[in-house]
C-alpha cells in the first residue's frame, strides 16, 4: 500500500502456533521506501521475504537495489527474513545496539523470550552491520531523511522512526493496542514512552506494526489513550493477583486475563513475563 510517494506499508499475515492445537492469528506491517535505492524496515517473520520480493518487483524495481535493511526490534516477526534478504542482495543490517544480542543470537532470545512457535517465525540469526544508539538522523536517500526515538517498554532497544520530508512516524510495536496480547519487557518504560509518543506532533501519518495508517490526529490520540488506559487497567489486575500465593505458574497470569475479559489463549509465559515486570 502506497502511504507516500516514497513509502510503501507491506501487511504480512502469519500465525504463532501457541499449542500444537491452538493457534493465534497475527499480522505485522514492514515498510518498503523507494528512493534512489530500496530500503525495508521490518522483515516480516521466515518466508516474508517472498511478500516483500513480490512487492518491489510488482513496483517494477529489483530486489538488488535493496540497500538497507532496518530492524525496528529483535522480534521474530521483525527479523525473520533479514539473514535470508541480507544473502540475497548484500544490503546492510542496521539496529539498536540494545537488540543487537537477540538478534544475532536467536537461540538466547528464545531462551530468554519464550514466544510459542519461536522457529517456526525465524530460524537464522543475522549479524548487524550498523548499530544506534537513538537520536541518530540518517539521510537513506536523497530527500529521505529519519529521526531514531528510542520508545523502549515493548523491548528495551525498540524505537520510532521519524521519516522528516514525509511527515510520517512509524512507531512499530512501541504502541500496544488496547485488548491486544501483553507482550511487553518493561511496563514503567512503555507508559515513559508513551507519553513521548503524545508529545510529538510534527508528523501527518502515523503507521505501526498493527494498526492500518492514521491521518486523523483525533484518531491518533485516541489510539494512544486507549493504550494508557489498557496498561493502567492491567496494571491494577496485574497488583491485585500477582500479590497472591499461586499454585501453578500461570495461575495468577490467568486471573488477570480472565479479571479484564481477555482471551484464554493470552495465558501464556510470554504475558507472564510482561505482568511481572508491573511488581
Ligand atoms: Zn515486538
Amino acid at each position: 500500500m502506497k502511504i507516500t510517494e516514497n513509502i510503501h506499508l507491506l501487511k504480512i499475515d502469519f500465525s504463532v502456533q501457541i499449542t500444537p492445537e491452538k493457534s493465534l492469528p497475527r499480522f505485522v506491517n514492514s515498510l518498503i521506501i523507494f528512493g534512489e535505492s530500496i530500503t525495508v524496515i521490518d522483515s516480516g517473520v521466515k518466508n516474508s521475504y517472498r511478500l516483500i520480493y513480490d512487492y518491489i518487483e510488482k513496483n517494477n524495481r529489483k530486489i538488488g537495489e535493496i540497500k538497507t535493511l532496518i530492524l525496528s526490534h529483535s522480534h521474530p516477526d521483525h527479523i525473520g527474513s533479514a539473514k535470508k534478504i541480507k544473502m540475497d542482495t548484500g544490503c546492510k543490517v542496521i539496529g539498536h545496539l540494545l537488540e543487537k544480542d537477540w538478534i544475532e543470537n536467536i537461540d538466547l532470545q528464545f531462551k530468554n523470550r519464550p514466544v510459542p512457535g519461536f522457529y517456526s517465525l525465524v530460524d537464522e540469526s543475522v549479524k548487524l552491520d550498523n548499530l544506534l544508539t537513538g537520536g541518530e538522523n540518517l539521510e537513506l536517500d536523497k530527500g529521505i531523511t529519519i529521526s531514531i526515538i528510542n520508545t523502549p517498554g515493548h523491548s528495551k532497544g525498540s524505537f520510532s522512526i521519524l521519516f522528516k520530508e514525509d511527515s510520517v512516524l512509524f512507531t512499530a510495536d512501541s504502541l500496544p493496542l488496547a485488548n491486544d496480547i501483553p507482550t511487553y519487557d518493561n511496563y514503567t518504560d512503555l507508559k515513559k514512552s508513551l507519553s513521548l509518543l503524545k508529545s510529538i506532533n510534527d508528523y501527518q501519518i502515523l503507521l505501526s506494526s498493527w494498526t492500518p495508517p492514521l491521518s486523523d490526529k483525533n484518531e491518533i490520540s485516541k489510539l494512544i489513550i486507549d493504550a494508557e488506559n489498557y496498561l493502567n487497567k492491567l496494571d491494577i489486575a496485574v497488583k491485585e493477583y500477582y500479590l497472591q500465593d499461586e499454585l501453578n505458574a500461570l495461575d495468577n497470569c490467568g486471573k488477570v486475563i480472565n479479571a479484564l475479559g481477555l482471551p484464554p489463549v493470552f495465558v501464556v509465559s510470554l504475558v507472564d513475563r510482561a505482568f511481572r515486570t508491573h511488581l
